[in-house]
């Protein structure tokens, strides 16, 4: 959802992707990239299998390195070779389809310790963090539990709360309900959503169409490493001009 700090003024985008490539060895993945999210856009990707949705996200993050091409982020260019990738990661959270908690932690203690060590705040502090965060995503009663004691939509939800308690500018989200049973998709989305509407500035790899329908200001079709067609959800879901788009959509039916 668009906030009142919105993509439509002049203000700097939040993410700014230019020209972007990435190849590994002679495979080109993305193949020239531009995308403009403003603050507080949902933006969703979608894309069929292979298309380099994933790989995108990681260049944003940079947990791949672009082989041409700029990522801004917040107006820093974060692929400058002299940025400090630790700082630029801090500011940008990620959530991805494995929830990757640590299973001998507590929910509460997997939400301080990455608060600790990168951010070093306090044990109370965190715990503060921690606990607001795990509110945010209705699951304060979890606090103590430990991730196996948990359904796999729940523990989404702890990844998500843990990604928020380091204070992100921007999330980042690869396909977060995948692994989930269907009847678990739906609070992970309900959390999500709610986010949008608080104004978080969202990147969302979904193949969700009812949630990117409702919730994305814009959906970003990409096919074969390039952007096919970016728009509102109504004109590219619902009405989309490239035949490889309806292609794709019509597969998902
Ligand atoms: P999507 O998320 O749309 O399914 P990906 O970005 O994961 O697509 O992958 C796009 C292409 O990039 C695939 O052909 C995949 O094999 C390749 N690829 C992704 N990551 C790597 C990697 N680390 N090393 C080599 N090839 C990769
Ligand atoms: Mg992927």
């Amino acid at each position: 959802m668009t906030n009142t700090s919105s993509s439509s003024g002049t203000s700097t985008p939040e993410i700014h992707v230019r020209d972007l490539h990435k190849s590994f060895g002679d495979n080109d993945v993305l193949r020239g990239i531009d995308l403009e999210i403003g603050q507080g856009e949902v933006v969703c990707v979608i894309g069929p299998s292979g298309s380099g949705k994933s790989t995108l996200l990681r260049c944003v993050n940079l947990l791949e390195e672009p082989t041409q091409g700029q990522v801004f982020v917040g107006g820093t260019e974060v692929t400058h070779p002299d940025v400090d990738i630790d700082a630029v990661r801090r500011r940008i959270g990620m959530v991805f389809q494995q929830f990757n908690l640590f299973p001998h932690l507590s929910v509460t203690e997997n939400l301080t310790l990455p608060q600790r060590r990168v951010l070093k705040r306090g044990k109370e502090e965190a715990a503060e963090v921690a606990a607001e965060n795990l509110e945010r995503v209705g699951l304060s009663e979890k606090a103590d539990a430990y991730p196996s004691s948990l359904s796999g939509g729940q523990q989404q939800r702890v990844a998500i709360a843990r990604a928020l308690a380091m204070g992100p500018e921007v999330m980042l989200f690869d396909e977060p309900t995948s692994a989930l049973d269907p009847e678990l998709v739906g609070d992970v989305l309900a959390v999500m959503r709610r986010l949008a509407h608080e104004g978080m500035t969202m990147m969302v790899v979904t193949h969700e169409m009812s949630f990117a329908r409702e919730v994305a200001d814009r959906v970003v079709f990409m096919d074969g490493g390039v952007i096919v067609e970016d728009g509102a959800p109504a004109q590219v879901i619902g009405n989309p001009s490239h035949e490889r788009t309806r292609h794709f959509l019509s597969r998902l039916l």
